[in-house]
Formats: C-alpha cells, sequence, structure tokens
C-alpha cells in the first residue's frame, strides 16, 4: 500500500482521500481542527465539480442540502427597499448549478470517507523530512511516521506549502478585501432571502436559507492587502468592529450578534499563485495551491476537480510522484488559471467604490426586468463563469492500483464507469 498524509479535512482534502482509497492507496487526514470545520458561507458547486460530486454518488446528498435561496433584496440604511434580484441571478448559477453551505458540504464529504480513511483532529504537520523513498512527518502532538506522499490540502495559509517551498515562497495575491460570516441567532424575518446593504468600500449581507436554523451575516469590506493571522479571532472581531464602526442599517445589532459567534471566519480576499505545486513527494491542492478566493466563486469547485484530478493522475502513474504530480499540473493548471481570474472581475460588483455607483447599480436592478435586452444581459454575467467552471475535460476514472492489494476499497457505492 502507498501510504499518503493529507494535511487539511475540508473540501479538497476530503474529495482526495475518497478517490485515493478507491484506487486503492491507503490515505490519512490530519486536520488541525477539533473536528470538522462547518462554518463558512453558501458555496457554490457547479460545471466540471459537479461531474465529480456525480462520479462520487454524492448528487443527491448535494440536491437534499441545497440552499433553496429565492430572492435578494437590497436596502438602503433604514430597511427600505432598493431593489430585487433572483437570488440564483444574483449568485450566477444556472442549470444544474448547486448552492450549499459549506458545512454541510464537509459534513457530506467527511461522513463518505469516514469508512477506510484515517482522521487525525486536533493535530498539525510540524516538520516534513524527505528521504529517498518517503517523507519523515512530526506532528505537533501525534508521534513521528513516515509516508509515501504527503499533500497540502490546509487551504489558504497552508503549513505543507510553507513546510516544503519555505517561508520566502509567499505566494498570495491580495486581492484588497477582506470578508467575515457567522451565525446570527434567529430567523431575523428571513426565509431564503438575503438582504444587502452597499455602503462605499462595505457590503453586508444577512440570509437564511432553506430550513436552517439561524440567519448568516457576511461582511465584506476594503483593507489594506497586511496580513492577518487567519488564527487569532479576538484580533478578527476586533478589525470587524473597527471597519464598520458607525455604519447604519441593522450593522450595530449584527456585530452585537458576533461577540459571542463561535462559529466565526474571517480571512482576506486573496490567491494562491505558485510557479509550480509539487516538490519531491509533497504537492498542494485546493486552496494551498491555486485557491481563487471568495470573490470567484469557484473555491470548492476548483478544490473537488483538483482532488479528483491529483488522485487519477498518481493513480494513472502507479503512485509514483515525479509523473503523476506533473501530469496532475499539466491537466490542472490552466483550469485553475481560468477560474482565479473570475475574481478580479466579480470583486468589482461586489464592493462598490462611490455612493454614485452604488445609486447607478440599483437604478439598473430595478430596470433590468423591463429592460429589452435582459435575457443577454444576464447572459453576460454567466456565461464567462460557465465556461470557466466547464473549462477542463476530466480524465476518466484510473483502473485500481493492481499491486497493492486494492480489493478490500471496490465495493465503495460510486457508480463507476
Ligand atoms: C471555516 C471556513 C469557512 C469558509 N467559508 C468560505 C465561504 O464562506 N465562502 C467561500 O467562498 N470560501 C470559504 N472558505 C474557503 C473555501 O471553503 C475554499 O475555497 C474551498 O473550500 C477550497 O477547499 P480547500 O479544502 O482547499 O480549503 P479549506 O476549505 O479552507 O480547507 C482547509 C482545511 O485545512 C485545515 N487546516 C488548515 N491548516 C491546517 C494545518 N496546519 N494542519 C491541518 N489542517 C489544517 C482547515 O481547518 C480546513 O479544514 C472557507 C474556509 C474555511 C476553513
Amino acid at each position: 500500500m502507498i501510504d499518503v498524509l493529507i494535511s487539511g479535512g475540508g473540501i479538497a482534502g476530503p474529495v482526495l482521500a475518497w478517490w485515493l482509497r478507491r484506487y486503492g492507496f491507503r490515505p490519512t487526514i490530519v486536520e488541525r481542527a477539533p473536528a470538522p470545520r462547518h462554518g463558512g458561507y453558501k458555496v457554490d458547486i457547479r460545471g466540471a465539480a459537479l461531474q465529480v460530486i456525480d462520479r462520487m454518488g454524492l448528487r443527491e446528498h448535494i440536491r437534499c442540502h441545497d440552499t433553496d435561496m429565492r430572492l435578494t433584496r437590497f436596502v438602503d440604511a433604514d430597511g427600505g427597499q432598493l431593489a430585487t434580484m433572483d437570488a440564483r441571478v444574483f449568485g450566477g448559477r444556472e442549470g444544474d448549478d448547486a448552492e450549499i453551505m459549506r458545512g454541510d458540504l464537509v459534513r457530506i464529504l467527511t461522513e463518505a470517507t469516514v469508512d477506510g480513511v484515517e482522521y487525525i483532529f486536533g493535530d498539525s504537520i510540524a516538520a516534513l523530512a524527505p528521504h529517498g523513498s518517503g517523507v519523515g512527518v512530526t506532528f505537533e502532538r501525534s508521534s513521528p511516521r513516515t509516508f509515501d506522499l504527503v499533500i497540502g490540502a490546509d487551504g489558504l495559509h497552508s503549513t505543507v506549502r510553507r513546510l516544503a517551498f519555505g517561508p520566502e515562497a509567499s505566494p498570495l495575491r491580495s486581492l484588497g478585501h477582506h470578508i467575515a460570516i457567522f451565525p446570527v441567532p434567529g430567523h431575523f424575518g428571513l426565509d431564503r432571502t438575503e438582504l444587502m446593504h452597499v455602503t462605499p468600500g462595505r457590503t453586508v449581507g444577512v440570509y437564511r436559507t432553506a430550513g436552517a436554523p439561524d440567519a448568516r451575516a457576511m461582511f465584506l469590506f476594503r483593507s489594506p492587502a497586511g496580513e492577518h493571522s487567519d488564527r487569532d479571532v479576538t484580533a478578527q472581531k476586533a478589525l470587524l468592529t473597527e471597519a464598520f464602526a458607525g455604519q447604519g442599517w441593522q450593522v450595530p445589532r449584527l456585530l452585537e450578534a458576533m461577540r459571542d459567534a463561535a462559529d466565526f471566519y474571517l480571512d482576506s480576499f486573496s490567491q494562491a499563485r505558485l510557479p509550480r505545486w509539487s516538490t519531491g513527494r509533497v504537492t498542494l491542492v485546493g486552496d494551498a495551491a491555486y485557491g481563487p478566493s471568495p470573490a470567484s466563486g469557484q473555491g470548492s469547485s476548483l478544490g473537488i476537480v483538483g482532488a479528483y484530478v491529483l488522485a487519477t493522475a498518481l493513480a494513472e502513474a502507479g503512485g509514483d510522484p515525479e509523473v503523476g504530480f506533473a501530469d496532475y499540473e499539466r491537466r490542472m493548471r490552466p483550469f485553475a488559471e481560468t477560474n482565479q481570474a473570475l475574481a478580479d472581475r466579480n470583486i468589482k460588483g461586489m464592493v462598490l467604490g462611490s455612493a454614485a455607483q452604488i445609486r447607478f447599480q440599483m437604478l439598473m436592478l430595478r430596470l433590468m426586468p423591463h429592460l429589452p435586452g435582459r435575457e443577454s444581459m444576464i447572459r453576460r454575467v454567466t456565461e464567462p463563469i460557465r465556461r470557466a467552471a466547464n473549462g477542463i475535460t476530466l480524465p476518466e476514472p484510473a483502473p485500481l492500483l493492481a499491486l497493492h492489494g486494492a480489493a478490500d476499497v471496490v465495493g465503495q457505492d460510486a457508480d463507476r464507469p
């Protein structure tokens, strides 16, 4: 058996583990959090990522947890309605595109991998010592072990990336904004509706998805490129409070709710850009390698597709990292770059710079239902997303690794072609 250590049990990590196990590898996931992290916003799954989900037999699970959002309402500082929009159009979704709470997606993927994948929660890789035939791994808590391959699926601020490529290889490209997300107790009077309040340099949203017990708040704001700690929640909450001080609408009430929010997420809008994703027996997948930022709407889909392409390339290469990693990068890089490019375009519509821009956008939204070219205007928004999301021809699933006692993985519930 080829032993593979995956750092990170978010989205790319479990998808990778699922496919590696299916192909006859022995994956272990080490996740820094003490349990699967269920926080976050609603995320889209579309295009090639849906094909991967189909091949895993998980489409119905995803469909059952669709957010089923119906309406986006833009409101002024007094809560008065400025404009409305169909929520699917607002999210750039069409056809089969799915929207799901990130936490639900993590739960579905974790449950799909719980059999046959070793999970180590509450730990992190502390050091990597590659040698000829494997990688010695020191953990922060667990005893040291040796693995054949190590894969960083540990998100935008990847530890594996730092350990394997060095701290000086700081590839994060800031888009100059931060996003914060947290639950707000109660319904907030909402049912599958999102309220948006837009002021220059800042956007605040609050929404409640189908059947959710609580609403969720999203704060998006311009901020300098400076790195912030992705662990110190107290400092993150202070940053948010400062950024939205003196704002109207329901902002004070939402910030009040934030103080007690245990499930709080804040990060910069940044993209990972690396000249190469692999070194020796170590590679990166998902946000760690090519995080596109939430502004792209494609982070989860890229993680899912990248994990499948990587696992399949490794299986086709018989576990040889040199061949498998090179093939993964050759297939995946153009797709990742096309999807990263969506973010720069999208961010301009998510946070507006001036009161005049906001007035113009609201006017356009109010006029849109009455304009003759409405359908083609909508297509101008969705078409680049659709093209990017489908911009890869997925390899067929690989045969099981013949040499490594793969028989025990046959019988998982996917419909293998
Ligand atoms: C809590 C959370 C909320 C998010 N919310 C949103 C959102 O609302 N909208 C959006 O577009 N994107 C969000 N993202 C990012 C989005 O989920 C990713 O773009 C996408 O899912 C890519 O998946 P990934 O598996 O590569 O990375 P992630 O989903 O970020 O998963 C990385 C995983 O690695 C773990 N990890 C980090 N460091 C270590 C370490 N040293 N050792 C072990 N494990 C480690 C993390 O705890 C996490 O579980 C969120 C990410 C997180 C972690």
